[in-house]
């Protein structure tokens, strides 16, 4: 029997685990913290969003690159996850807003725990608090204060570049790029971006949400929510757009976004609003007419002059595409996931490392985006299938 070493306890590497076919293969969970699934849990603090319930082409649209992971989404799709989730006795229902989540009364780490158990219970061992740190001359796995191993195929699993505490540090790289791997450096993605808001305004507004907008950006248009926080605006309506903006931002030193007040009117729509209005200062009509917050009305504001909020064309323009500056990204470290990581020319299409022989790399440590939403989870989730599928289908004895 071969053995398969598989480094990282993530989502990635749990999912391989539990597909892989152990009459093939003897096989060895290596992670560096006490526990595997940190970020997980993490994941979990919010509301574990497991997938998106869409058709699986709009499922991938929402992956950078698609084509790559077109593939390994339709071999094991959001419905895939969802029925595997059900048969392994985790239920789960579809929130108002198409995301999945594990039913109410199950907790993220309960979710973990049946996963871990039904891994162990296939006999796959866990080797915990085991840091790999390289090779050593003869190509064995080192890890930190143990004796190096050797393995017939090695999985990498080792994640992004944000929320080190979960042990998702990215720290493999130098070990990789010294092999000759190329990395694409990690900046942020999911993450804040920098708003220079004016101080009386964030003193009142910070930690306000603003729900029901849309953001757009160059030729994308995001809607959802955001939240005001001191370091500029956070949320699913932002996250969406993170690579977009980040890229822009790599080549100049700001990148504008429009942020539309009431995606579902039409300027004509909030027109005939304002005009049948009985009130008769901007800001009642505003909020009254235009069901617009005080956290709303005051971004208007602070976004416009004086003739602009006392002009009824020019602030009902305003109101659909509000400009406003984004200066930077947030840090990686607090960052939903990173983009970056190993070059997608570095992998075949079943994640073999063309560099390393006998080395798979699956999960965030590639360098591939998508938005949060559930898929993130369900592109590792599907990578751990895929390559679970194509390890089992090899022909190793
Ligand atoms: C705050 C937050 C909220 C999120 N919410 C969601 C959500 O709701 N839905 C969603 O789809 N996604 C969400 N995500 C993203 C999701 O958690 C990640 O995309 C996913 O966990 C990545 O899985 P992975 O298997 O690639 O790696 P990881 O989960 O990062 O696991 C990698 C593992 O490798 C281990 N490791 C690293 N280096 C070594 C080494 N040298 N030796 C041994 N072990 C090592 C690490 O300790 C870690 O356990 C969220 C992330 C964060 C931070």
């Amino acid at each position: 029997m071969k053995k398969l070493t598989i480094i990282g306890g993530g989502p990635a590497a749990l999912m391989l685990a539990a597909q892989i076919n152990i009459d093939k293969y003897q096989v060895v969970i290596y992670e560096k913290k006490k526990t595997v699934g940190r970020k997980f849990l993490v994941a979990g603090e919010g509301g574990l969003n497991l997938t998106y319930n869409s058709s699986p082409d709009e499922l991938i649209n929402q992956y950078h690159p698609s084509k790559f992971m077109g593939p390994i989404i339709n071999k094991f799709t959001n419905k895939d996850l969802i029925n595997w989730l059900n048969k392994e006795d985790i239920p789960t229902f579809i929130g108002s807003s198409n995301r999945v989540f594990p039913e109410f009364d199950i907790k993220p780490i309960q979710v973990l725990k049946k996963i871990i158990e039904l891994i162990s219970a296939k006999k796959i061992e866990f080797q915990l608090n085991k840091k790999w740190s390289g090779w050593d001359d003869e190509g064995n796995l080192n890890f930190e204060d143990s004796e190096s191993i050797k393995s017939d195929i090695i999985v990498f699993a080792l994640g992004g570049a944000s929320w080190k505490v979960t042990g998702s540090d990215g720290l493999w790289s130098n070990q990789f790029k010294e092999k000759g791997v190329n990395i694409a450096p990690f900046r942020a993605a999911n993450c804040a971006f920098e708003v220079d808001w004016n101080k009386k305004f964030i003193k009142i507004h910070e930690g306000k949400p603003l729900k029901n907008i849309a953001l757009a950006f160059d030729d994308c248009v995001s809607k959802g929510e955001l939240v005001v926080s001191k370091f500029g605006l956070e949320g699913n309506a932002i996250y969406a757009l993170s690579k977009k903006i980040q890229d822009k931002l790599l080549n100049q030193v700001n990148a504008q976004i429009y942020l539309d007040l009431k995606p579902t009117l039409t300027i004509e729509q909030l027109k005939i609003k304002y005009k049948n209005s009985r009130e008769s200062k901007i800001t009642d009509i505003l909020k009254k007419d235009l069901n617009l917050d005080r956290t709303a009305i005051s971004i208007l504001k602070q976004f416009s002059d004086k003739n602009t909020f006392s002009n009824p064309d020019l602030i009902l323009k305003k109101i659909k595409a509000i400009p406003i500056i984004i200066k930077s990204a947030g840090k990686l470290e607090e960052a939903i996931s990173s983009l970056g990581g190993i070059d997608l020319d570095e992998i075949n299409e079943n994640f073999h490392l063309k560099k390393i022989n006998n080395s798979y790399a699956i999960g965030e440590m590639l360098d591939w985006y998508a938005p949060t939403g559930g898929y993130l989870l369900q592109g590792c989730f599907s990578m751990g299938f895929s390559l679970a599928s194509h390890l089992n289908n090899l022909d190793v004895n």
